[in-house]
């Protein structure tokens, strides 16, 4: 029989079909009900013109999948796997290609844009667009796209198995440019067994053994093997000698796991704990999980980690792991940390903000306690910066070896590199032996997610025409459990592709992996000092970065690097080195936080970068503004109070969520100290309960409520319920938390209310965490008035009041202070309410096609002028 060739276009237009025949029949009687519904309701109102574009398209879709179903004829699968879904509910096919006018596929950006967007702002009567949307949706539907009549004579695709793999237009094409050399710096004097030892490792074989080893044993076999081994005693010995030293070694040396187990074993536990801090909570949490599985011991007695609202040591905690901004917190109750023995700031090259006021403050603190030995522990080979810095401390090299990696370019620009790494996923599992792991490095969760199910059904498609492909997604809110799977040794005959966020730059090691798929970009934070806001985005990498991403496939053998930007790109866009995150963010807390050490000239503080003057005053005078500081500059009771709280945990609420939206999203809040402060302020006004409440909804923002497409009508309703009475947003939320509290926290109540079940259970957790805080500050979290809308809304204003804005003749907001022209989110419950409040408060900013206030409360204008007198005046 003639063999037929199969191609990308092939593989998507099969799996967009595929998805499309997966819905179980369940699911389409649903689906067929909710039509007949909706259709009935159209033909009631005389026709779909008041629907809006996307509810147009979904109902065209909806159509279309029934269709579908009725001439394909329906493919009953996955049964199971469809009850798993938590709603049961169908979901709108993600990977769908859309087009432009002018035919051309959209960009995932512009996608991203439009369905954020377009459920919201007022449809475009294009109707040309619209059609041509909708003929290109039937047409694929169909399976009828160009490529597949094209290339494919035959039906249906089982009346032979054997397939040729042949890319075509779609492939990417690469063109190797450089080999990042390698190089082998390993000690000549390296003993006979120590060679023998880094020679099993590159081997990959486990030791020779006569008795088959237990895990544990095969463990220390491992700890043997790593680079850092044969320098153990001679560490030790350095330390010994020097206070501070800074140690380079590449990643995956086992600087993270292995020095402190050392410290440990000689004694320097007895003297006091051993502390390692780390810039990210997912490796504080998986390496000290590693650490105790490798001592043995369960994870949070003898190791331990901290991470910002999770503690787990205990007394016996002797090697202990946290997010720098953990042990940052810690000089506030204990400045000169004389619980530590000795402390690692690891992964110091990340140059993270917390880090870099580390620095400062170890510094200064290893001058009068001689006791300290501090470690500077980095990845890169440029440590001189850090060795000058520390007084010229002395540098400690692990010899290590790295073999050559190819890198490769693509000759042209890609316009979506998420698709462009799916695709090289397929071209490299297809094209290369099956000997190497690929670790796709992208931006935040939301990528990873969509990544991760696109392959997922690509391979399912394919079935066992190709090896399987082992998924391992990884970023921080990944539950633990699943973190733990990237390690898991790849079953023989498959090949583990790694799904990754910055993470696996530097902070973890995967073993095995031999391809890098770097898609250039990352998310960072900046900060305007003028507007006084802060943002994260997604921005290029620098080229140090991209080459550190590309030593991950060279760790154990000569590996290749696919970088989806060219080689101009590589040497004109990016820039030589990441700038530090010092110098680009927004300093309140920090400064905040310094002055609570005590620390009033900020100008004198000694950041190995100093931040730019105007960042530090903006800095000083939004703590003003709020009340943390006087107008001498010194530290109010307030602003002491302030800084007990934990007031980042807002900012990495932020992060999360921006990890979570599509990357053209931009999110901005004016200052991290506002919760706290609104916190602080209720006290005042009585009201602390119904504050807790509401500040920890308003932490998990955006995703309290979800929207099936075919119960939107039930969804809005069940929310709006909740705004009934007034207060905005805000008030809301706090009536859907009290609610489900009175249920006993019930699941049942929030699958009624479509209300998010997990979701609320970090909230939970952040409300409890939050009334610990308040026991601490003394603030009375008992203290509730559950009735008084006012009060609560003011104790909001307390903390947000940059975030107001007012209602001007022209039918917009503008924001008070800078006037800014800004909309309130259609997701609000005030979106539609009339007359709208004239004056507002809102929580954040996202950026999408308009700047968007997210969670609006209706205010008093002169609550301001009471509330935060510094900063509004009668005449504002
Ligand atoms: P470094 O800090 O120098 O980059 P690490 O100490 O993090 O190196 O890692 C050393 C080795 O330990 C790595 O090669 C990795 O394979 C292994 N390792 C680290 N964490 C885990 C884990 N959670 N599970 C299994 N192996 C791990
Ligand atoms: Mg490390």
């Amino acid at each position: 029989s003639k063999k037929k060739a199969i191609t990308i276009s092939d593989m998507r237009a099969e799996s967009r079909r595929a998805y499309l025949q997966k819905r179980t029949k369940r699911e389409l009687e649903l689906l067929e009900r909710e039509l007949q519904d909706e259709e009935e309701i159209i033909a009631k109102l005389g026709g779909s013109s008041k629907m809006t574009a996307e509810e147009q398209r979904e109902l065209q879709l909806k159509r279309d999948i029934l269709r579908m179903a009725r001439e394909h004829g329906h493919v009953d699968t996955d049964e199971a796997e469809a009850a798993k879904k938590p709603d049961g509910f169908y979901r709108l096919p993600e990977d769908y290609d859309e087009v432009d006018e002018s035919g051309k596929k959209k960009s995932r950006a512009q996608k991203g844009e439009e369905l954020l967007t377009s459920r919201y702002v007022e449809p475009k009567q294009e109707k040309s667009e619209q059609q041509l949307w909708e003929e290109g949706q039937t047409q694929k539907a169909a399976g009828l796209s160009k490529h597949k009549k094209k290339k494919r004579s035959g039906d249906e695709e089982d009346d032979d198995n054997k397939y040729d793999f042949v890319f075509e237009e779609e492939q990417i094409d690469f063109v190797c440019v450089d080999t990042n050399k390698g190089y082998d710096n390993r000690k000549k004097r390296q003993s006979k067994k120590d060679e023998e030892s880094v020679k099993a490792i590159e081997e990959g074989g486990d030791a020779l053994e006569m008795r088959p080893a237990t895990k544990h044993e095969k463990i220390l076999e491992g700890r043997k093997k790593l680079p850092v081994y044969p320098y153990r005693d001679d560490f030790l010995m350095a330390l010994k000698d020097h206070q501070v030293l800074v140690l380079v070694g590449e990643t995956g040396s086992g600087k993270t796991t292995q020095i402190p187990q050392y410290l440990h074993e000689v004694g320097y536990s007895e003297l006091g704990k051993i502390g390692c801090t780390q810039p990210r909570r997912v490796a504080a949490m998986s390496v000290a999980t590693r650490v105790a599985e490798e001592m043995n011991v369960r994870v949070g007695h003898e190791v331990g980690y901290s991470i910002r609202f999770e503690n787990c040591t205990s007394k016996k905690t002797v090697i202990q792991y946290m997010t720098d901004g953990m042990l940052l917190r810690e000089f506030l109750t204990e400045p000169d940390l004389k619980s530590y023995s000795a402390l690692i700031i690891d992964e110091a090259h990340e140059r993270t903000l917390h880090t870099d006021i580390l620095f400062g403050l170890v510094k200064d603190v290893a001058r009068f306690r001689n006791d300290l030995k501090l470690i500077i522990s980095s990845a890169t080979l440029d440590a001189e910066k850090f060795s000058k810095y520390f007084d010229d401390a002395s540098i400690f090299m692990i010899p290590g070896r790295m073999y050559p990696v190819d890198i490769y370019y693509t000759i042209a620009p890609e316009a979506d590199y998420v698709d462009a790494s799916i695709v090289t996923v397929l071209q490299i599992h297809i094209s290369q032996p099956l000997d190497g792991d690929i670790l796709v490095f992208l931006t935040g969760q939301e990528e990873i997610e969509t990544a991760n199910e696109i392959l997922a059904h690509r391979t399912k498609v394919l079935g066992s025409k190709i090896a399987e492909l082992v998924l391992c997604p990884i970023y921080a809110n990944l539950p633990s459990e699943q973190q733990a799977k990237i390690f898991e040794k790849t079953p023989k005959g498959a090949r583990k592709v790694v799904l990754a966020t910055n993470i696996a730059e530097t902070s973890l090691t995967i073993d095995g992996i031999k391809y890098v798929i770097d898609t250039g970009f990352n998310k960072e934070t900046s900060f305007n000092a003028k507007t006084g806001m802060e943002s994260l985005m997604v921005m290029p990498i620098s080229q140090a970065a991209a080459n550190q991403r590309a030593g991950r496939a060279g760790r154990t053998q000569p590996g290749k690097c696919f970088r989806l930007f060219t080689a101009y790109s590589f040497q004109n866009e990016l820039d030589p080195n990441t700038t530090p995150e010092i110098l680009r963010t927004n300093m309140c807390n920090v400064v905040l936080m310094l002055k609570s050490l005590g620390i009033d000239n900020l100008l004198a503080f000694d950041f190995m970068d100093a931040p730019p003057p105007e960042t530090l005053i903006r800095a000083l005078e939004q703590l003003y503004a709020l009340g943390a500081l006087n107008d001498r500059g010194e530290l109010t009771k307030i602003g002491r109070r302030m800084a007990e709280f934990p007031l980042d945990p807002m900012l990495s609420k932020l992060r999360t969520e921006l990890d979570r939206s599509p990357h053209n999203v931009i999110l901005m809040v004016c200052s991290p100290l506002s919760p706290g402060k609104t916190v602080i302020v209720s006290e005042k006004y009585q009201c602390v309960s119904e504050v807790l409440s509401t500040v920890s909804m308003l932490s998990i923002g955006t995703s309290v409520f979800y929207r099936p497409k075919e119960k939107k009508v039930h969804a809005d309703t069940a929310r709006l319920n909740f705004a009934r009475g007034g207060g905005g947003d805000h008030i809301s939320l706090l009536r859907c938390y009290r609610e489900w509290a009175e249920t006993d926290f019930s699941p049942q109540w929030c699958f009624e209310n479509f209300v998010q079940v997990r979701n609320m259970r970090k909230a939970r957790d952040v409300r409890e965490q939050l009334e610990g805080l308040c026991e601490r500050v003394e603030v009375d979290h008992t203290m509730s008035d559950p009735d008084n809308i006012e009060a609560i809304l003011k104790a909001i204003t307390a903390g947000f009041f940059y975030n107001t804005a007012r209602l001007g003749k022209s039918g917009d907001y503008e924001t008070v202070k800078q006037r800014r022209a800004v909309y309130i989110h259609p997701s609000s419950v005030l979106a539609k309410e009339e007359p709208l409040p004239a004056w507002v408060v809102y929580f954040e900013l996202a950026f999408t096609s308009k700047e968007f206030m997210r969670q609006v409360a209706p205010i008093e204008p002169q609550w301001l002028v009471e509330i935060a007198p510094h900063f509004y005046q009668e005449s504002d």
